[in-house]
Formats: C-alpha cells, structure tokens, sequence
C-alpha cells in the first residue's frame, strides 16, 4: 500500500502578504523601539549606584570601627562584629552566606520597600537596584577578600584582579598599621 496518507500542500500567499512583511522591517526602525536619553540615563544610575553603595559601605565601615561599642542603640551588634573583626579576621570566612547576609537584607529591605511602592521612576530603580544590592552583597566581597586565590571561584578572582569586586591586597592592607584606611568593600574604587 503506497504511503499517500500525508500530502503537504504548500500555503497559499495571501495578497496582503507584503504588507505585514513592510510592517514587519518598518518596526524595526519604530522610534518607540530605539533607545532614548531616558533609558540611556537608567544604565548610568545604575553605575552611579554601585559607586555609591562602594562609598557609603566604606563612610559606614569607618564609623562603625571607630565609634560605638555594644550598647548603642540598635548598632551596637554590628559594632561588636566589625570590631571583632580587626581581632579575628579570618572567622568571616567560616561564616555561610546567609549568616553573613541577613543583617544587611534586613537593613536593605526597609530602605528599598518605600522607594519600590512610592517610586515610579526608571532611573531611581535603576540606581536604587544596584546601589542596595551592591550593599546587600557587600559583606560577601568583603569575605571574599579574606579568602585565598585558591579557594574562591575563578570568576571571582577575575572580577578581584579587575578592581570591579574588593581586591585582596587592597582589603589586606585595612588590617595593617595604621588601621585607618581601605575601608570600602564593594570595590575599593
Ligand atoms: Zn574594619
Ligand atoms: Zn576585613
């Protein structure tokens, strides 16, 4: 018995079909698809924040190592553990990620919620996005900065060496006499 049971009939070409066709390239040159001023500045904010959230990391970082001690008001832990710090540098990289973390994430939610429902500007977000998760995650590059070369991802290593994460020398010399500088950890910039 011959396979005649499938047969593939070729569509037909509708008449209007080089209209849709010369829809279809002129979209291509829709001026609501192009990308504007406005979206241009919402990339840049958002470089803007990662510089900021480097700034304001190292601004918080310097007082709360030199001022304060366990029983201020409501920074009195972190006052603690960063002080501890400069004593036993090394515990941060025994510390897992999220009992590394959550005291930013708790500190970074409260900050970001207003803006997130009060706020409907792109470029705002755009700053606020990568200025508090650069902050959220800052405490992480800080505990890779302790770690050494071969116990950290390559892409880490990578990003360490370019500058774009806190290099380990850098961080390195924040636990060296005087003890009064390098005290910014997303990047070090
Ligand atoms: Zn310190
Ligand atoms: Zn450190």
């Amino acid at each position: 018995m011959p396979c005649s049971a499938i047969t593939i009939t070729k569509p037909k070409t509708q008449p209007d079909q080089p209209k849709i066709e010369q829809r279809i390239v002129s979209a291509h040159a829709d001026p609501i698809l192009l990308s504007m001023w406005s979206h241009r500045a919402w990339v840049i904010s958002g470089l803007v924040g990662y510089m900021v959230a480097d700034l304001w990391s190292g601004v918080y970082h310097w007082v709360i190592d030199n001022y304060g001690n366990t029983s201020t008001p409501l920074f009195g832990d972190q006052i603690e553990e960063f002080q501890g710090h400069h004593m036993w540098p090394w515990v941060i990289t025994k510390r897992q990620f999220a009992n590394n973390l959550h005291d930013l994430g708790r500190a970074v939610t409260f900050a970001v919620l207003p803006i997130d429902l009060f706020c409907d500007n792109p470029i705002i977000h755009g700053f606020a996005s990568v200025c508090f998760g650069c902050i959220l995650f800052s405490q992480q590059f800080h505990a890779w900065a302790h770690s050494t070369k071969s116990r950290l991802p390559p892409l880490v290593v990578a990003l360490e060496d370019l500058g774009i994460l806190l290099p380990r020398s850098q961080h390195a010399a924040h636990h060296r006499p005087p003890y009064d500088n390098n005290y910014c950890i997303v990047s070090g910039i």
